[in-house]
């Protein structure tokens, strides 16, 4: 289906993959972003990418992303480092050891390559660790990092060359039946389109709720420090500390800091809280004998579902979301960008992209916030969500 046209809502990572493709298969795509590019939490996201997933469909979509990021990596200024990825758990802490043991097991079975390795030989792979206490680690080789803006500009540079229009300072409303967005600064005018993809990040539940669609998503608070001291080593994640740290230019990137509270999407705080910056300093020194020089420390919105999965699909004859990450949706944002564009061509999609229908709720479910980033020790289906190993 070609000439489609198609309105994109929100320039994040998934809104200029989506609009990227889309153009791509010869739709007319039009993408609205209320502020710059990359200014909702893609810009604010850490950067750290695996496929260490032991959902099928979740395993799917990282190694499909990782796939994009690799091949993008040298254009227009975006770089994918790579790096593996550690997950553990502390001695003392069996319920999250085995956890780490059950994922690390289910990520296998879908042929990821993750091995798990005792303290000891976590020490000997990676001496700039303190492995001491740690019970037990799976080590993700699939893996890296980058700078989650310079992904935002490279993939809108390349929209842009495949024809898509991108407005920036363009607040759009969305309509249904038909689809369509009417920008806030215009004279009210509501522009048609064959369809209209919302991936308006935290800002997502309101966007549609103003247009008559209700869908049950939360925005909450998590938090990323720099640090200026040098580190050189692979990614980890503490599930026992439910903090974790890559490489970064300027040292270390840390974090966590999952405050488990709807957030407003406009009135937030940006700043990161002081708890959180004394929690991530000792643990940075605890696990990586890191004496933290924090250059700079900030919060930033993910967005939460009744079941820990994103929603992706039709919401209105021709209006699709793509939202709920959960915390992990920058490093999935080149397989859910790709999906959705597919979705509103009618093309295939990757196999159990169906499972994250948005009609799988009503919209006005009550629900807790799910932390994004806990190795979950709580039966949930194999005693851990391997969603949740420490990413955001
Ligand atoms: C501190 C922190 C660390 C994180 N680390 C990671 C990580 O390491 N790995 C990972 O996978 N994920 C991570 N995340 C999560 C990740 O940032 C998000 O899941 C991801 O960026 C979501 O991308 P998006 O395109 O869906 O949303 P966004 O990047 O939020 O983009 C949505 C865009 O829509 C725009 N918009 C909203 N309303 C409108 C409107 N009405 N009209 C026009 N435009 C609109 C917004 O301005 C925004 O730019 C982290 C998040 C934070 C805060």
């Amino acid at each position: 289906m070609t000439d489609t046209r198609v309105a994109v809502v929100g320039g994040g990572a998934v809104g200029v993959t989506a609009a990227h493709d889309l153009a791509l298969a010869g739709a007319d795509v039009t993408l609205f972003e209320r502020g710059d590019l990359g200014s909702g939490s893609s810009g604010r996201a850490a950067g750290v990418l695996y496929d260490a997933y032991a959902e099928d469909v979740d395993a799917a979509l990282g190694a499909r992303a990782l796939e994009r990021f690799r091949r993008l990596s040298g254009t227009n200024g975006f770089v994918f480092e790579e790096c593996p990825y550690v997950l553990l758990a502390r001695t003392g802490d069996d319920d999250r050891a085995e956890a780490v043991r059950d994922a690390a097991e289910r990520m296998r079975v879908h042929d990821r390559p993750v091995e798990t390795l005792s303290g000891a030989e976590l020490g000997e792979r990676f001496p700039t660790l303190r492995t001491d206490d740690v019970a037990v680690a799976a080590v993700a080789s699939n893996a890296g990092w980058t700078d989650p803006a310079s992904y935002v500009s490279a993939v809108a540079e390349l929209a842009r060359d495949a024809g898509v229009e991108i407005r920036t300072d363009s607040e759009v409303a969305v309509t249904t039946t038909p689809p369509g967005v009417a920008v806030a600064d215009e004279a009210p005018v509501t522009r048609r389109y064959e369809a209209v993809v919302v991936a308006a990040g935290a800002h997502t539940k309101r966007v549609l709720a103003d247009a008559g669609v209700a869908v049950p998503l939360k925005p909450y608070r998590v938090q990323a420090l720099v640090s200026r001291a040098d580190y050189d080593g692979p990614m980890w994640y503490d599930a026992s500390a439910g903090v974790y740290a890559r490489p970064h230019p300027d040292g270390l990137l840390a974090g966590d800091g999952t405050v488990p509270v709807e957030a407003d999407p406009d009135e937030w705080e940006r700043d990161a809280d002081d708890w959180f910056v004394d929690d991530v300093t000792g643990t940075l020194r605890d696990r990586a004998g890191h004496d933290p020089d924090v250059a700079r420390a900030w919060a930033g919105l993910c967005t939460a579902t009744p079941d820990g999965d994103p929603l992706l699909g039709e919401v209105a004859p021709g209006v699709f979301v793509a939202a709920g990450w959960q915390g992990h949706g920058f490093m999935r944002a080149p397989a859910t960008g790709e999906a959705v564009a597919a979705q509103v061509l009618g093309a295939e999609t990757a196999t159990g992209i169906e499972q994250f229908t948005p009609d799988r709720f009503d919209g006005d479910e009550t629900f807790a916030i799910r932390e994004g980033m806990t190795v979950e020790t709580d039966g949930r289906e194999n005693g851990t969500d391997s969603r949740d190993n420490g990413t955001d």
